[in-house]
C-alpha cells in the first residue's frame, strides 16, 4: 500500500454491523423529549444522514425552528439510553460483521484507521463498543452543522491522500465523491461501478480489495 499515512474510513451502521430497530429507538428518543414522537413519514422525508441533519430537519418540521446544541445533546442521551436498554445483555442483539470488522482492525495494525459515522458521538461509542470495535479506533460522529462529507473531511484533514471510505449506502457514495474519496461499498443497497463486498465478506476478500482501491 502507498502510504502509512492514509487513513481509511469506515461507515458503521450497515458497514460493519447493524441494530435493527434503530430508526425506531430515534423516533421514540424524540417523542420522550417533544411530547409526541415524528412519525416513520416525517423520518423518510429527511435528505440528510447524519443524526445532526436528520434531527435538525424533523426539529424544523415540528417547532419551525432549527435544532440547537443543547436540543442535540439532550437527543444525543434520549436515544443512547434507548439503545442501552434495548440492546442491553438478553435483550435484542445487534449483528456484527465479523470479517469485516476483522478486516478494520488488521488494517488498523498498519493504517490510520477512522470510523466516520452519522451516529451522534455517545451512540456511536455505545455501538462500536457492542460490535467490539477496538477503542483505540479513532471515531468522529454527527457533529453539530456537519454534513457527512464535512466528517470525512475533518477525519483526514492534514494527512495526504488518497484515502478511502467504506460505506452501505449512497449518502456514504455521495460524501465519498464529494471528499475526493475512492469508494468500498459493502452489502447491495449502493448501486454504481465502486468496488462492492457483500457483508459477510471473509477478512483476507476486504484487506485485498482496500490494498487493490489504494494502488488505483
Ligand atoms: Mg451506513
Amino acid at each position: 500500500m502507498r502510504s502509512w499515512a492514509m487513513p481509511l474510513c469506515f461507515d458503521l451502521d450497515g458497514t460493519l454491523g447493524h441494530f435493527s430497530s434503530g430508526f425506531v429507538l430515534l423516533r421514540e428518543a424524540l417523542g420522550g423529549l417533544w411530547g409526541t414522537a415524528p412519525t416513520a413519514e416525517d423520518l423518510g422525508r429527511c435528505l440528510g444522514s447524519t443524526d445532526w441533519e436528520i434531527v435538525d430537519e424533523l426539529h424544523r418540521l415540528r417547532f419551525g425552528s432549527g435544532l440547537d446544541e443543547t436540543g442535540y445533546a439532550a437527543y444525543q442521551a434520549a436515544c443512547v439510553e434507548r439503545f442501552q436498554a434495548v440492546f442491553a445483555p438478553g435483550c435484542q442483539a445487534a449483528v456484527a460483521y465479523g470479517g469485516i470488522i476483522e478486516a478494520l482492525h488488521r488494517l488498523a495494525e498498519r493504517h490510520p484507521v477512522w470510523l466516520v459515522s452519522g451516529n451522534a458521538p455517545d451512540l456511536l461509542a455505545f455501538k462500536a463498543a457492542t460490535l467490539g470495535i477496538d477503542p483505540a479506533i479513532p471515531r468522529l460522529g454527527s457533529l453539530p452543522r456537519h454534513d457527512r462529507t464535512d466528517l470525512l473531511r475533518r477525519a483526514l484533514e492534514g494527512g495526504p491522500g488518497p484515502h478511502l471510505y467504506v460505506g452501505d449506502r449512497p449518502h456514504d457514495l455521495a460524501a465519498a465523491r464529494a471528499a475526493g474519496l475512492p469508494f468500498l461499498g459493502v452489502g447491495d443497497a449502493v448501486p454504481g461501478d465502486h468496488p462492492c463486498l457483500p457483508s459477510d465478506a471473509a477478512p483476507d476478500q476486504v484487506v485485498a480489495s482496500v490494498a487493490s482501491l489504494l494502488r488505483g
